[in-house]
């Protein structure tokens, strides 16, 4: 089956068609992201507003693009899936609408996703991964280990307690003077930077909880590059690397226990993956750090592509397309959800029939 996808929750204008065979198996065959990076940089952030006015203006061309870059008429898609929350509610609706809409001209159904799904299921997109597995989900408004046990049961086991890592690389960069988004300029910077020079915090290493927290290292970062103003080019590459390295030490700490709980939760699982995904699973140093991880606990590591680690509707096509196998649609009448906490996604239809 074919189904389009369409996500607009925050900074990211995206429509895009997948297909999903039989036995399960997904194919990527458009997929259209247009960034408003180059709107909101002079805010260093996103406007909510000036986001909804962009999504307005760019979607139903983008949605044109990507079913004739699929080479797909609108009469052959089997249905429309579009990201309903967590993110910002102008956005929102106008992606829900549009999808409606299209589902309702087209007489198809229309699947209404969580965005975080669509991060998670992203890994069974591109790889042949069963159920379950383990999610590490990195993104700028969210990060959290969580059990992916089946479709529609995803099981938190740590959240952070304070700031979302990317909106830490965020942070980072615009204290340092780098451009909007920060995680790619703080990644940037590193290559050139002595990760030894600042001892920044590791918060909540050692815990035996699998919770995150990353304001402190902020504030770390606050504090050091407040003693060396002006800042050199130097000077911020080796933030920037001391940064990386107390992320990568944090991250190491919190996965090696998870992996740990995930063996004792599931010893007969033959082979056992760890799945990265969210915008900060686009960072080489962060992912080869896992990589590492992993190899040494036995488990295997799979980080989506860059561009689909970042926000895109191929995820939220490709999670409109699971749902498709094991329900009718949503209704028409559902609302978006500027908060929508993952372990709520659940699939109530869901019953014997599901496939691993
Ligand atoms: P959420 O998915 O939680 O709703 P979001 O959709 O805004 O939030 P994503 O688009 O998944 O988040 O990710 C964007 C975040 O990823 C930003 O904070 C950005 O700085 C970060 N990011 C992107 N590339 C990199 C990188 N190479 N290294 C580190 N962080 C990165
Ligand atoms: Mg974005
Ligand atoms: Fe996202």
């Amino acid at each position: 089956m074919r189904v389009l996808g369409i996500e607009t929750s925050c900074d990211e204008t995206a429509a895009a068609v997948v297909e999903r065979d039989e036995a399960g198996h997904g194919r990527i065959l458009s997929n259209v992201v247009l960034s408003q990076i180059a709107e909101h940089e002079p805010y260093g952030g996103v406007v909510p507003e000036i986001a909804a006015r962009a999504h307005v203006e760019a979607l139903d061309r983008l949605v044109a693009r990507a079913l004739e870059e699929a080479d797909t008429p609108l009469e052959r898609i089997d249905a429309v899936a579009a990201t309903a929350g967590p993110g910002l509610i102008g956005g929102l609706i106008v992606g829900l609408m549009t999808a409606k809409a299209l589902a309702l001209a087209a007489g198809k159904p229309f699947h209404a996703i969580n965005h975080l799904e669509g991060h998670a299921l992203t890994a069974r997109l591109t790889d042949n991964l069963p159920f379950p597995y383990l999610l590490l989900l990195v993104s700028g408004g969210h990060t959290q280990m969580i059990l992916v046990r089946g479709l529609g049961q995803y099981e938190r086991l740590g959240t952070t307690i304070d700031d979302a890592l990317g909106e830490a690389f965020d942070k980072t960069a615009k204290l340092l003077g780098l451009p909007y988004p920060g995680g790619p300029a703080v990644e940037k910077a590193a290559l050139s930077g002595d990760p030894t020079r600042f001892a920044l915090p590791r918060p909540l290493k050692g815990e035996a909880r699998l919770d995150f927290s990353f304001s402190g290292l902020k504030t770390a970062v606050r504090q050091a590059a407040a003693e060396l103003v002006p800042l050199g080019d130097q000077d911020v590459a080796d933030i920037c690397a001391s940064f990386q390295a107390a992320v990568a030490d944090t991250l190491t700490d919190r996965v090696s226990r998870s992996l740990a709980r995930f063996r004792e939760s599931f010893p007969d699982v033959a082979e056992p993956t760890l799945v990265v995904a969210g915008g900060v699973a686009a960072n080489r140093m962060l992912r080869i750090g896992l990589e590492t991880l992993c190899a040494k606990h036995g488990f295997r590591f799979l980080a989506p592509p860059h561009i689909l680690c970042t926000d895109n509707a191929a995820m939220i096509a490709w999670a409109g397309a699971e749902h498709a196998a094991f329900k009718q649609g949503d209704p028409l009448d559902i609302a978006p959800r500027s908060r929508w906490p993952l372990d709520q996604a659940a699939l109530p239809l869901i019953g014997a029939g599901r496939r691993g």
